[in-house]
């Protein structure tokens, strides 16, 4: 029954059900499973004559009378009189006048909120009320108050309410999803309990209890998810093991203008043994901003046409596929290599043997017909849905995703668990850090002399405005656009400054990079969608506005836009923000260089929401479970390989199986 659509429960019309979508429910289980942020603590009821402006506090008490006024000012006001037989208390709503004509004379009210003046006299300011009936605990004024995730139109007390109808629902009381086994070996609450103790705890004990539960079985299905898909991969339908023509690839490598690293020496030997294999690759290549994978992608692209098979270059957005395009046809087309670009708007060439795209591959009707490998570039923007829904235009290919998002090793493991994982673990040499500093308000000017110097030079730079939403809304652009007006026309007059954000037409776009790249304009400024890997080595300087708004390996990612070449270059870190705190946060930019590391202490200082945001990344939203709990994780993933091994498909474990299907760790 928990698949059952929201609004099937009494009350929740289409309004209310469009609203939820904008909190991901739309199940009687994505309900229950919005767990609450915290709790607001009315756990002490207090008496009337002992209160004292400014607590916080629950009372209960019948009303001795209620009434509305209107202020000169057309205001509602609210009085409601409230006596515990011991002493009695006003309350004030405002402009909730419909609460007169709820309330009346004599009810029994919980109520609970703060303790202030209004009009000289002591009141309760605004406090929320429930009506005290015997059969019904109070859920919204007394005990441990549930505080949800909020969008509008949904407060958490609407979700209190709604959250209580479906925990008292008959049906669901022997609900379980964990094998009994694993409930007992490791102590965990019952799905029941666990259910009511997170939404409604009598004590915060019981909340914690509860919040374990449902982190092991989070972790236990993500594992579970990825392993099935594991195994489902690799039952499939055998490849023709590729053959790698030495010679050829040793030739092409010669004739980089670079020598590769060891780094990459090495992950491109661990590719190639799964291409000689029978089964079809899966892996993750993961390589920090700047590691050099994008030629890797091409060598093995090579390997695949030398095979006579074609090969799908996915980018997140469409001036990174124009780049793959340029960069690879020019690697590769001496080699024969016909290189094509598809997006949502264009299409060129009609039968490359490389095709480059955006997520519009994805729905292509046109794809060519032998493929042989799909490369997934900055796969954070990709989420399993899609890489799945590519995996299952029924070509059989390899499969290679490619990454910068620093996740440490059993992070991956765990998150990725149905890839195999390599690691490009080096930087090509000579590359000078990229020396950053945390710019105070007042060096400003000095900064733009900087630039201005540089500029001179012959040296461009970005300048990043703040991140104002995860993605590109107009109030970025809006913004964006005046921090350019005023650069160009006030600040920098005297150079070429362009403006490159996500809202403007394809056609712009292409002309601003292009610019860009050919070194007719100076300066870029830019909303944070150019994070994601575009490659000009010309740029030396990036400056970033409002830098405490990104996380530490975010920044690290915009800040591998420059350092690119053997000059020096640099990064500026700007602020509104004066707190110790948070200067000291980025303070760790100018002495972290390693995207691992600031990834970790992003960890550690925000906590993962941060810094795997999954609106950003594409990873699964954990609701509980914390991503470096490694121990937990170690111990769920014991566990799913055991499930699996005497039940691969969990015929026998049909809680399990349902709970998995058609959720973003979805084994299919
Ligand atoms: P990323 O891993 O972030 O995608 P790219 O593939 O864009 O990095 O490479 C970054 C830059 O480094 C490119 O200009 C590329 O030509 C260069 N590069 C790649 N490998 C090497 C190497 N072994 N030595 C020197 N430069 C390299
Ligand atoms: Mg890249």
């Amino acid at each position: 029954m928990l698949d059952t659509s929201v609004d099937k429960i009494t009350k929740i019309g289409p309004s209310y059900k469009n609203r939820l979508n904008n909190l991901n429910i739309s199940t009687l289980e994505d309900l229950l499973y919005h767990f609450p942020v915290r709790y607001e603590n009315f756990t002490e009821k207090r008496e009337l004559n002992s209160l004292a402006a400014g607590e916080k506090v629950s009372v209960e008490g019948s009303v001795l009378q209620i009434k509305t006024i209107r202020t000169k000012f057309g205001k509602f006001l609210t009085f409601a009189t409230i006596s515990d037989g011991k002493g009695t208390i006003e309350c004030v709503w405002f402009n909730q006048p419909y609460i007169n004509r709820i309330v009346k004379n004599g009810q029994k009210l919980g109520l609970s909120g703060k303790v202030d003046y209004f009009n000289g006299k002591i009141a309760l300011i605004s406090p929320e009320y429930e009506f005290i009936n015997p059969n019904k605990l109070p859920i919204h004024t007394h005990g441990l108050i549930p505080i949800y995730p909020e969008t509008r139109g949904v407060s958490s007390k609407w979700l209190r309410s709604k959250i209580k109808l479906l925990l008292d629902e008959k049906g669901i009381k022997n609900f379980e999803i964990l094998p009994a086994g694993i409930i007992n070996k490791y102590k965990l609450g019952n799905w029941y309990e666990s259910m009511k103790n997170i939404h409604f705890p009598a004590n915060i004990k019981l909340a914690n209890t509860a919040r374990k539960r449902f982190a092991f079985e989070e972790f236990f299905l993500i594992q579970l998810a990825a392993m099935m898909r594991k195994a489902k991969w690799q039952s499939r339908q055998k490849t023709d093991p590729f053959k790698v023509d030495q010679e050829k690839i040793m030739g092409f490598i010669a004739d980089l203008p670079f020598p590769l690293t060891r780094a990459q020496n090495k992950v491109i030997k661990e590719i190639i043994v799964d291409l000689k294999g029978t089964k079809p690759m899966n892996r993750l290549l993961q390589g920090d901003v700047g590691s050099g994978k994008t030629v890797v992608a091409a060598i093995i692209s090579l390997i695949t046409y030398l095979n006579g098979r074609d090969v799908l270059f996915m980018a997140p957005t469409e001036i990174l596929a124009k780049q793959h395009l340029q960069t690879l046809e020019s690697l590769l087309s001496p080699y024969g290599i016909k290189v094509g670009l598809q997006t949502g708007s264009k299409k060129t060439k009609d039968k490359p043997n490389l095709l480059v795209g955006t997520h519009a591959l994805i729905f292509s009707k046109t794809l060519p017909k032998s493929i042989g490998l799909i490369i997934i570039d900055e796969q954070h923007r990709f989420g399993v849905e899609q890489r799945s829904l590519l995996r299952n235009k029924g070509v059989v290919s390899h499969f290679l995703t490619m990454s910068a998002t620093p996740i440490p090793r059993t992070m991956a493991l765990t998150l990725y668990g149905d890839l195999d994982l390599s690691v490009i673990d080096e930087l090509p040499a000579g590359r000078k850090r990229v020396k950053t500093f945390v710019v105070p308000r007042e060096k400003r000017d000095g900064a733009y002399n900087f630039i201005r110097e540089h500029v001179r030079k012959g040296n461009q730079v970005f300048i990043i405005c703040p991140l104002i939403e995860p993605s590109e809304t107009l109030v970025s652009v809006k913004n964006a656009t005046e921090e350019w007006k005023k650069l160009s026309s006030e600040v920098f007059p005297e150079y070429s400054v362009d403006l490159l954000h996500g809202r403007l037409k394809e056609k712009e776009k292409d002309l601003v990079v292009k610019r860009f790249k050919a070194g007719e304009s100076n300066i870029l400024v830019s909303t944070p969608v150019v994070e994601v890997g575009i490659d000009i080595p010309n740029a030396t300087i990036m400056m970033i506005e409002a830098s405490e708004r990104f996380g530490l390996a975010q920044l690290h990612q915009i800040r591998g836009r420059v350092g690119r070449s053997s000059d020096q270059s640099y990064c500026l870190l700007f602020t509104e923000n004066d707190s110790p705190e948070i200067l000291a946060r980025l303070k760790n930019m100018e002495k972290k260089h390693v995207g691992l590391d600031l990834a970790e202490l992003d960890l550690k200082i925000r906590g993962p929401g941060q810094l795997y945001g999954t609106a950003q990344h594409g990873l699964p939203t954990l609701k509980v479970a914390n991503l470096s709990d490694s121990e937990l994780i170690e111990k769920t993933r014991k566990e799913a390989i055991r499930v699996l091994k005497s039940d691969p498909l969990l015929k026998h474990n049909d809680y399990l199986k349902k709970r998995l299907v058609g959720k973003p760790v979805s084994p299919d």
